[in-house]
């Protein structure tokens, strides 16, 4: 392993500071991600910034009636606060869905925006990958895919985000608070992560040096109706083949909101929104939630081993969709 250093930050600009003097470092916090890619080599920063002593752990209410999670709240913490279990519920099952118990322990906020990718082959250094060193190929696109993209790919990486609380806070509406040397700055949660296009190697729009300090949720009436639903190839600790997050509010069985986005089926979470604008005003009934899954699929691309992406995300739209539906209806 290539020999780095350590320095621990007391405060966000020094950790700021110290990441622009010093471009090939990386920061770590819980380093449940970042451990893992230092064994395997796929990076070999010159330098580790601790950020994990930081005061960025509380979790506030804001003025305007939301939530501000520091970046550095553990995911358990997140999934266990009593005003994120009551009116943020889906944020808090999303979590819980995610990873085990020992991991959600450590992991924070942050780092769970910033996990990278688990394709199988970019983390063996074995076989070509553009996300690990660009230009070298794609062996996914020819290799097993079974858990790839079948949205917003590019012919240079065909990877899928990890994270299951980066897809609720994305229905959510959230924005990432982040800290570079011009100061702070808002990224809504939707625009945070990239797609893969020419560039796979970057995942998201930080800028060098830019620490995510905090997450912010805004009061949401709707986020009570939420369903989390993941489906993946066993019952824990297994990222998703597909994952739906999904809200609706319903008056006299016309739906008056909705909010969806998919989760395993894209390089970043996957909003949809004109999916969304489509269901406003329909019926709350099984035809509507088909059309709406027919309308949110129909820009898919699915790989040689993952067809089944496909029907698959359409039933667990239908599904959570009539979930929501049915919390969300008041008559
Ligand atoms: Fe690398 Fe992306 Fe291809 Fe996986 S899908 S091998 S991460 S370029």
């Amino acid at each position: 392993m290539k020999q780095f250093g350590y320095v621990r930050a007391h405060s966000t600009q020094e950790a700021v500071q110290n990441a622009i003097a010093q471009q090939d470092s990386l920061y770590i916090a819980g380093g449940t991600n970042v451990v893992d890619r230092l064994k395997a080599f796929l990076d070999e920063p010159s330098r580790l910034i601790d950020v994990s002593r930081l005061d960025l752990n509380q979790i506030e209410s804001t003025s305007d009636g939301g939530v501000k999670i520091g970046a550095l709240v553990t995911n358990t913490a997140v999934a266990n606060h009593p005003r994120i279990r009551q009116d943020y519920p889906l944020l808090s099952r999303a979590i819980l869905s995610g990873a085990s118990q020992q991991i959600r322990n450590v992991a924070t906020v942050g780092g769970n925006l910033l996990q990278r990718t688990r394709c199988p082959y970019y983390y063996d250094t074995a076989f070509a990958c553009n996300k690990r060193q660009p230009h070298s190929g794609c062996s996914a696109r020819e290799g097993i895919n079974r858990m790839h993209a079948i949205l917003g790919a590019s012919e240079h990486c065909i990877a899928v985000h990890p994270s299951d609380m980066a897809v609720a806070l994305t229905a959510l509406d959230a924005v990432v608070e982040v800290e570079g040397s011009n100061g702070v700055r808002e990224i809504p949660v939707s625009q945070f992560h990239r797609l893969p296009g020419e560039t796979p190697q970057w995942d998201s729009h930080l800028e060098v040096g830019e620490l995510i300090t905090a997450v912010k949720l805004p009061p949401h009436p709707t986020a009570k109706t939420g369903v989390y639903l993941k489906l993946r190839d066993r019952a824990s600790f297994s990222f998703a083949l597909v994952s739906v997050a999904a809200m609706v509010s319903v008056t006299n069985n016309v739906i008056q909101k909705a909010y969806l986005a998919l989760g395993g089926v894209a390089h970043k979470p996957w909003r949809l929104w004109e999916t969304e604008a489509y269901l406003q005003g329909k019926s709350a009934d099984a035809e509507t939630w088909q059309q709406a899954t027919e309308m949110a699929l129909q820009d898919a691309q699915p790989l040689s081993h993952n067809h089944f992406k496909v029907d698959l995300s359409k039933r667990a739209m239908e599904r959570a969709l009539k979930l929501s539906a049915e919390r969300g209806s008041e008559t």
